[in-house]
């Protein structure tokens, strides 16, 4: 110990300063979006979504909704490469004593981060005294029945092309998708997808979405996904804030890196901000200078999580977040990234 470093250590120091190089290039070059192509985005989505809540409101004066909202990376400053895409909410209101939540460890299918809704006090209140009745299967509040009730309207009963020459867009709805999406093409080259996203909150907090399973067994249909999504980026958010830290800029250069690599396009901005929030209670130094120590230890991390198949949720650590991949998928993301921790820069190459 002590002393002088030697030149191994030179050397290594030498090839860190490069990569911390390197990701700041990236960082401004491919990751950044320009504020006015953000803003223009932004634009294109609310102007969707006031269209979409006069529309509701005239036809479906009765549907028991809170007023959609526009959300998501796009909203957060966590967007990367392009500004392509966004998430309109749609709050439902169900009535607290018709409906009750069960988490998915409490339930056949022991699946933590999933719940099911199920309708309760039948015998007093019987089928229909609930607006939402029309979407219960099985004695459950169907999120695929939920998605069905919106495609059908968002997609077969707006006219959208009259809509989308008044707004100057050119607006279709995408299908087959697996939730509900539109894409707005709002200038010849640039696209941007909005995803209709049903969303209950429950007594106690709890977000529920109407994003299935991804591996749609049937048993998972009835099956309502927990977001921690907004929980997940305050925390990031608070972190940085009291240590002026770079956990956002680590989070946009990995998300970028997924984004921009097809062969790791199968994780999530969820994934990836639970293992920086994991990786922040073990390691204390999240200083600008230290975003290339970091980053290659979020690799090293993760490739921890994948070799394990399991990454556990900060918001509840039962939760693993990798229970979508198929097991040959956790491979060949770990196998990638595996390959990159002697090669990170070969990442910022595309
Ligand atoms: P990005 O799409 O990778 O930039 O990441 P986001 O942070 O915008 O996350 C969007 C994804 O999270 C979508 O796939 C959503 O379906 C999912 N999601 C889960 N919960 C929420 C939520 O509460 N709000 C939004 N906007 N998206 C959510």
């Amino acid at each position: 110990g002590g002393g002088r470093p030697g030149k191994a250590e030179l050397q290594k120091a030498r090839m860190r300063l490069s990569l911390q190089e390197h990701l700041w290039v990236f960082f401004q070059e491919r990751v950044a979006i320009p504020s006015e192509e953000q803003a223009v985005a932004r634009r294109a989505a609310l102007d969707i979504c006031a269209e979409l809540r006069v529309f509701l409101h005239a036809k479906l004066p009765d549907m028991p909704l809170r007023e959609m909202y526009l959300s998501g990376s796009l909203y957060d400053d966590l967007q990367v490469v392009t500004a392509d895409h966004a998430q309109l909410m749609v709050p439902m209101i169900l009535e607290k004593n018709l409906w009750s939540s069960i988490p998915g460890e409490d339930t056949i299918m022991n699946l933590p981060g999933f719940w099911l809704v199920r309708r309760e006090n039948l015998e007093y209140f019987p089928r229909g005294s609930s607006y939402w009745d029309r979407c219960m299967v099985g004695g459950y509040l169907s999120p695929k029945s939920i998605l069905e009730v919106f495609e059908k309207l968002v997609a077969g009963s707006i006219n959208w092309p009259a809509i989308g020459s008044v707004l100057d867009y050119i607006i279709r709805p995408v299908v087959p998708s697996e939730t509900l999406t539109l894409e707005v093409q709002y200038e010849t080259d640039r696209r941007l997808y909005v995803d209709f996203l049903p969303l209950l909150v429950m007594e106690d907090g709890v977000s529920l979405i109407a994003k299935p399973h991804r591996l749609a067994a049937e048993r998972h249909e009835n099956l309502w996904r927990q977001s921690f999504r907004v929980a997940e980026t305050a925390k990031l958010r608070a972190l940085d804030q009291e240590d002026a830290g770079c956990r956002g800029t680590c989070l946009k250069v990995i998300k970028a890196v997924c984004k921009l690599n097809p062969a790791l396009a199968q994780l999530s901005a969820s994934q990836l901000t639970n293992a920086i929030l994991l990786l922040s209670e073990q390691e204390g130094d999240w200083t600008q200078e230290a975003l290339a120590d970091r980053f290659m230890q979020l690799l090293r991390v993760l490739v921890g999580h994948l070799e394990a198949g399991r990454l556990p949720c900060v918001f509840n650590l039962k939760v693993n977040l990798f229970c979508e991949l198929t097991p040959q998928e956790i491979d060949e993301l770990g196998y990638t990234l595996y390959c990159a921790l002697s090669d990170p820069e070969s990442l910022l190459r595309t």
